[in-house]
């Protein structure tokens, strides 16, 4: 497969030195990254500011959502499959200060929604491409991976709890649109990894269906 992954946090300005991120070390991208060249797959990795090395047939380095939304959006016809792990940001400050915003009493920020790049993607998509989202979220809010599966016209949604950041291991659930899921218990983000590009290939393989 041709597989087109994103991973990482994003980054949005807030002035020239200053931004909003997240906790995000892409560690569970670098291992679907491995997992797919292990496997065989040609990969281009689409990859925020992180601390973790990913390994890839391509690598596109991108820091704000916006930019990320642009690289999926111009890679994604060139791909069987696009797997989304990266955490973007939800909210960017609508407008960037130039330079360095001056320390003086209190600032005000106002924040507007970034672009949700795996709708776009989805509803972008030929119907020989398939598109898995991740769900990051607290432990009894599998009920939220649901409604993003629906919502986002995904191939499969791979619930994780928050304590997956910054984390070894995960403990993550897979749902699918057909209301089937599987529970995986803890295991390392490798054997994650491994088990997750299985499930992107048998996606694949019943594209026809
Ligand atoms: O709605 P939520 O952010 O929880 O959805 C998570 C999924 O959506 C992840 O796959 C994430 O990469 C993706 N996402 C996105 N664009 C955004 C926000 C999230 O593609 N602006």
């Amino acid at each position: 497969m041709k597989i087109l992954l994103t991973a990482g946090p994003t980054r949005e300005p807030i002035d020239a030195v200053r931004f909003i991120g997240n906790r995000s070390s892409g560690q569970m991208g670098a291992a679907i990254a491995s997992a797919a060249l292990a496997g065989g797959h040609e990969l281009t990795a689409i990859v925020g500011p992180v601390t973790a090395s990913i390994a890839a047939t391509r690598r596109i380095d991108v820091e704000t959502a916006q930019q990320m939304y642009d690289a999926v959006l111009a890679e994604l016809a060139g791909h069987d499959l696009l797997i989304m792990a990266a955490a973007v940001g939800d909210f960017r400050p609508k407008a960037a200060a130039a330079g360095k915003v001056a320390r003086a009493g209190k600032l005000v920020i106002e924040l507007e929604p970034t672009p949700d790049i795996v709708a776009a993607a989805a509803a972008a998509r030929r119907a020989d491409q398939r598109v898995i989202g991740f769900s990051l979220d607290e432990p009894d809010l599998l009920g939220r991976a649901r409604e993003k599966l629906a919502a986002k016209h995904l191939d499969m949604v791979v619930f994780n709890p928050l304590a997956t950041m910054n984390s070894a291991t995960v403990a993550a659930t897979l749902l699918w649109p057909d209301g089937r899921s599987e529970s995986l218990g803890a295991m390392e983000k490798g054997a994650f990894a491994r088990r997750l590009i299985t499930e992107a290939g048998r996606l694949w393989a019943g594209r026809k269906d």
